[in-house]
């Protein structure tokens, strides 16, 4: 018998989502901006044109104007760059997003540096983590994903200060910056990975568990304390020959299991994957928002 309450990533990322759009109708009136979010998108990934797909949709949806550069996968560097320093110089782009992964001829890191920080709305400049890590420092933007497995516990009301924390994954789109804002929100984070002997000696002392893997349905009952809430990062495809499609999205977590035996569990999909696009939208709100501010009394 399930007793864990689902988290319903999906209808929490609909009311923010109404609440930016308002937001953003102000802004209009008040003094007629409307923020500009740019993707640059490299190569014909399946995955990725779906993303933008849906950012597209989402940022229509809340009234942001959407811009987007699609290079074909022989581009060069430089023509990537020039994209980056044509936003980085429009006053109607309040944030640029470059998906990752690039191809393998292209340097992530010269790539990912030349976005403007005030820019940054996906959180990967190093001067944003940078920020993230350091107490006393306000990170200009925090990524999106880690940002939303956050509200979505505020939003739930489950308490973080003093809980114990462990996120699976140690990556630095996921698992290492939400490791970072747990214990900016007091909670005492634990990290496991790939080499850690026991994990699921370490996560059944969890109160709060999130899981940033990308190995379906790892985490077992068993790994999970009575009570605990579980935040599922994972999206894995497997196979599946009831659906039409012949496969089906699953998280990293057991979730028969684990709603039997924790308390809250967020179902993939529908958890934690539209919070990042509400994120997203947020962040670029954020931007819009101080650009606005620094230049009428900065
Ligand atoms: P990465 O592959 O970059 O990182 C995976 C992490 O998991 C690594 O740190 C790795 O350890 C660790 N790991 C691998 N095997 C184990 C294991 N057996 N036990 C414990 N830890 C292990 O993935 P991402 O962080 O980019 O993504 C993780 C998952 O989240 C994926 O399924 C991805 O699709 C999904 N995702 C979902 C998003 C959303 O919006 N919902 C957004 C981004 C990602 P090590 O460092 O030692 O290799």
């Amino acid at each position: 018998e399930a007793s864990a309450k689902v988290i319903d990533g999906k209808s929490v990322a609909n009311r923010i989502k109404v609440e930016i759009r308002a937001e953003l109708s102000r802004m209009k009136e008040a003094i007629g901006v409307t923020p500009g979010l740019a993707v640059i998108l490299v190569g014909d990934r399946k995955d990725s044109a779906t993303y933008v797909r849906n950012k597209k949709k989402a940022c229509d949806s809340v009234g942001i104007i959407s811009l987007e550069a699609n290079l074909s996968e022989d581009s060069t560097e430089q023509e990537v760059l020039n994209y980056i320093s044509d936003f980085n110089n429009d006053p109607s782009v309040h944030g640029i997003l470059v998906l990752l992964p690039l191809p393998k001829h292209m340097n992530e890191q010269n790539i990912l540096n030349a976005v403007r920080i005030e820019k940054d709305v996906d959180g990967f400049h190093p001067l944003n983590i940078g920020c993230l890590a350091m107490g006393g420092r306000e990170p200009l933007f925090v990524p999106c994903t880690p940002k939303g497995c956050i509200e979505l516990l505020h939003r739930y009301g489950f308490p973080i200060k003093g809980k114990k924390a462990v996120v699976i994954g140690r990556s630095n789109i996921v698992g290492m910056p939400v490791a970072l804002l747990l214990q900016r929100e007091d909670a005492t984070v634990s990290i496991v990975h790939s080499r850690t002997n026991n994990t699921k000696e370490i996560t059944r002392q969890a109160d709060i568990i999130i899981s940033a893997v990308g190995k379906p349905n790892m985490v077992r009952g068993s790994w999970i304390k009575p009570g605990a809430v579980i935040i599922d990062v994972g999206i894995n495809s497997v196979e599946d020959s009831n659906s039409p499609q012949g496969y089906r999205l699953v998280g990293d977590v057991c979730f028969e299991e684990a709603s039997k035996v924790a308390s809250a569990v967020t179902p993939v999909p529908g958890g934690v994957g539209p919070m990042t696009i509400a994120m997203l939208l947020k962040n670029t709100l954020i931007s819009a928002r101080s650009t606005i501010l620094n230049n009428t009394y900065g």
